[in-house]
């Protein structure tokens, strides 16, 4: 007997229908001889409907109250698919956050889960229970609702797994796997049979939203294997999991694209130490998540810093740099672009490989498509591009790693 987490996001849950096929699918791997915790993350389009709800009392609606609101998206879940798993014949129950002692510590909105006291989830399962756990909530030690970031059921059911010791962790969505690209953008993207957690998190991180990033960090530093598959068959899904040798011989594995972003550029500063510091110091105190960041001198001696970041936080980073750049030089200057989008290459074999940039920087070229920004890890390249391209991007770069072909 076998201790499974399924994971079942917005989409396998979205309708009465689907919430049934979710419990025929628990039931059909408990009546196999295993235990099963499910977690489930609301209805499909529910969490963006709760904050459209939100916004209309202003912008930024009080996010204490934003947790309150949005964790019940998972609790209509838990609820309906409890029920759908009571008319099937099962013995089931929902666990909320709190119920399934998911304690959180961070801000409102982007809650870190500290800990996971699974006294209740360990007896309901010890009385042959299915449980169904609420996704993306928790609560504090004082009992304030937490919630963990959007894609955060992708977390809970990670956190989850490693708690109850769990000998499978199953993510089942939408798609039959990782793929080597986004499959609505690139149609012959291939299912990967496995990838790496450091190639995943890069992946996730710039864009593959297949699996919220914070998720895989958390499987990385626990150990916790896990499989994404469909929800919708059988067919074998994707294995992630820590990188072996064999892994190497592949230099990109995938390719992933991020869209609305924005670039803010500062010409005119000092080139004295300490600057960078004052600059990074205001973006950050405005919780300015930055992405890439690329520093130069200019031929006037001076230098200027560039920075990508999401395009909605473009108005708080303009507003967060005035003060700031009045008191570096009356010569210091913003300016800012949006609608670029980023395309990344991950691949753990660039490590052992060379011309990675040169082929993808080439392709584009081909492609007539204008590289702005480039950054480099030691397992991804990333570039921006005009986000109108973003696509025709994507398409040629796995084209030019030929990522439909299975590696030799
Ligand atoms: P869920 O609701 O199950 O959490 P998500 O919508 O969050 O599902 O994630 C699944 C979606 O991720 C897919 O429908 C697909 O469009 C997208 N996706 C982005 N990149 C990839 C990739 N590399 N492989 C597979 N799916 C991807
Ligand atoms: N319902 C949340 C969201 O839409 C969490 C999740 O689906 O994983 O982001
Ligand atoms: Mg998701």
């Amino acid at each position: 007997m076998a201790l499974i987490v399924q994971k079942y996001g917005g989409t396998s849950v979205g309708t009465i229908d689907r919430i049934r096929n979710v419990a025929a699918r628990i039931k059909r791997t408990r009546d196999e001889g295993n235990q099963v915790v499910a977690v489930v993350s609301a209805m499909s389009g529910v969490t963006d409907k709760l904050i459209g709800m939100a916004k209309e009392f202003g912008e930024n609606p009080a996010e204490r109250e934003m947790d309150v609101l949005l964790a019940t998206g998972e609790q209509q879940s838990i609820a309906l698919v409890s029920m759908a798993l009571h008319e099937a014949g099962v013995e089931a129950v929902s666990v909320t956050g709190r119920q399934a002692g998911i304690l959180t510590s961070g801000s409102h909105t982007r809650g870190r889960i500290e800990d996971i006291k699974p006294d209740f989830m360990r007896r309901s399962l010890d009385e042959g229970k299915a449980l169904v756990v609420a996704g993306f909530q928790g609560t504090t030690p004082d009992g304030m609702i937490h919630t963990l970031g959007r894609g955060g059921s992708d977390l809970t059911a990670i956190a989850v797994a490693a708690a109850v010791k769990a000998d499978i962790c199953q993510i089942l969505t939408d798609v039959d796997g990782v793929y080597t690209c986004d499959p609505r953008i690139v149609p012959n993207a291939r299912k990967l049979p496995e990838i790496s957690y450091d190639e995943m998190l890069e992946l996730a991180s710039s864009g593959a939203k297949v699996m919220q990033s914070r998720s895989v960090e958390f499987a990385k530093k626990y150990g916790v294997v896990f499989e994404v598959r469909s929800s919708l068959n059988d067919n074998p899904g994707t294995l992630v999991l820590e990188e072996h040798p064999a892994m190497e011989n592949v230099v990109i594995r995938g390719v992933s694209i991020e869209r609305s972003q924005a670039r803010v550029t500062i010409i005119g500063i000092p080139d004295e130490p300490g600057m960078s510091g004052k600059i990074l110091a205001a973006l950050g105190d405005a919780e300015i998540n930055l992405d890439m960041i690329v520093s130069n001198i200019a031929h006037d001696g001076m230098a200027r810093h560039s920075f990508t970041m999401h395009s909605n936080d473009l108005g708080r980073a303009q507003a967060a740099l005035k003060p700031v750049l009045a008191e570096i030089s009356p010569l210091a200057k913003v300016e800012t672009e949006a609608g670029i989008a980023k395309l990344s290459c991950v691949g753990i074999g660039m490590r052992s490989h060379s011309g990675v940039a040169a082929t993808m920087f080439r392709s584009l070229g081909e492609a007539g498509i204008n590289i702005g920004m480039i950054s480099t890890s030691e397992i991804k390249i990333a570039v921006t591009v005009d986000e109108t391209r973003i696509e025709d991007a994507a398409r040629a770069v796995h084209d030019a790693f030929q990522l439909d072909k299975a590696p030799a």
